[in-house]
């Protein structure tokens, strides 16, 4: 190992750690759910996309237990090179139908159907008009498409409009790309407007459903279909209400043939493991019929947001799981996450770059399994955090926003992770 390079990381990371923005990974010993083990220490977890609590749901596991048997642990190789297996075309079928698309594809994340899919769609001649707040992974396919990108405002759709209007003409095909709900301030896309835009200028709507699918809509389909707005090309995401890991893409039999062509993230890398691939098809009745827990999720929030305003905080994420408490400062964020977990609750700290200079927060987000006493625990714990800081009227808790505000000057350069 270079000297150079370790002593120049060793820096660049010390640097991290004196803006608030160092990352540790954690470690949780057995399942993911309402409670878990963290570094030894027994917690409740607010801070997980396991919205529906399938990450580890018994009726599912059980659903599985022949596939390794049958099917083994490994796909081989990609999928064209060693084959197609029936699980994967059982699954694709099902998850096709339920999202009301000709054809499904599967991908091993959703990043690596977001960054295949953009990056195989756009050609140096297209324009991408893609929002601000959009997940890393639509921001690296799009810079890997060659296309013309052109970022707009968080929820701006007439940034959108005049986008399309001034430039389509000189664009052979335009994508317009969006979350449906956005992963770090729950607040949703305006599919219609957007929709209607796309119409109207003959471009393409592409969107990410990652935090809607398994929560709204129709037994859980999603925003599009919650708003009855039809996308051209849907993403959807496997690890996050579905409970296991994968994503597929769904669109047309023949933009779904493209991508089995050209989508470099599944042509070239092994195919997701049988398991994998049951595991979607044996969630998807149990995503349809969990209307009773995508209620218990928007009823938890919904509390929480109730009290954390009566207390003056900021909060968004409205009609969503995901309840964003804008804390600003990144350094702020991180000793609040350390004061709840000194009291026995998990609520990751979200900073630069994945939420925008100014806007670091805590995610909070409660899923089906929790009770309305584990959401009581985190109001009380939290109080007790915020009392024990006397943080005044503008206090550590102030500043940013949930729905934009700074964020608009932060063009797409978040990152994944916290
Ligand atoms: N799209 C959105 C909106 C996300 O929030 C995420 C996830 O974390 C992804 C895509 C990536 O999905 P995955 O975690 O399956 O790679």
């Amino acid at each position: 190992m270079s000297s150079l390079l370790d002593a120049e990381l060793r820096a660049r990371l010390d640097d991290l750690g004196r803006e608030g923005l160092a990352r540790h990974l954690r470690t949780v010993s057995g399942a993911h759910g309402p409670r878990l083990t963290l570094d030894g220490q027994d917690v409740l977890c607010f801070t997980s996309n396991n919205y529906l609590g399938f990450a580890h749901e018994p009726a599912l596991e059980s659903a599985l237990g022949h596939v390794l048997e049958t099917h083994g642990l490994g796909a081989a190789a990609s999928r064209l090179v060693s084959g197609t297996l029936d699980v994967h075309v059982d699954a694709e079928a099902a998850l096709a139908r339920f999202a009301g698309h000709e054809r499904a594809l599967l991908f091993s994340s959703g990043y690596a159907a977001n960054v295949g899919l953009l990056q195989a769609l756009g050609t140096h001649d297209d324009l991408i008009v893609s929002d601000a707040l959009n997940h890393a992974s639509l921001i690296d396919g799009s810079r890997l498409s060659n296309a013309r990108v052109v970022v707009t405002p968080h929820g701006d759709t007439g940034a959108v409009r005049e986008i399309l209007a001034s430039q389509r003409a000189t664009a052979r095909r335009a994508f317009v790309v969006t979350e449906a709900v956005f992963s770090m301030d729950g607040d949703r896309a305006d599919l219609r407007e957007l929709r209607a835009i796309c119409d109207e200028f003959d471009a393409a709507l592409v969107v990410d459903e990652a935090h809607a699918l398994g929560m709204l809509g129709r037994g859980g389909r999603g925003l599009a279909d919650a708003l009855g707005v039809r996308a051209d090309v849907y993403v959807g995401t496997l690890g996050k209400a579905f409970g296991g890991f994968g994503a597929f893409v769904a669109s047309s039999a023949t933009v779904i043939d493209w991508l089995v062509h050209r989508a470099r993230s599944f042509v070239f890398s092994t195919a997701v493991p049988p398991i994998l691939a049951a595991s979607a098809l044996a969630a998807l009745p149990l995503v349809e019929a969990a209307d009773d827990r995508r209620r218990a999720v928007l009823t938890h929030a919904d509390a929480l947001r109730d009290a954390l305003r009566a207390r003056g905080l900021r909060v968004g994420g409205d009609g969503s799981g995901i309840v964003p408490l804008i804390v600003g400062d990144a350094a702020a964020a991180v000793a609040l996450t350390d004061a709840l977990l000194a009291r026995g609750v998990f609520v990751q700290a979200i900073r630069p770059p994945t939420v925008p200079e100014g806007t670091s927060r805590l995610r909070i987000t409660p899923i089906a399994t929790h009770s309305a006493a584990d959401v009581n625990a985190l109001l009380v714990a939290l109080e007790e955090t915020l009392d024990g800081r006397a943080p005044g009227a503008n206090g550590p808790i102030a500043g940013g926003t949930a729905k934009g505000g700074r964020a608009r000057a932060a063009s797409h350069r978040r990152g994944t992770g916290a």
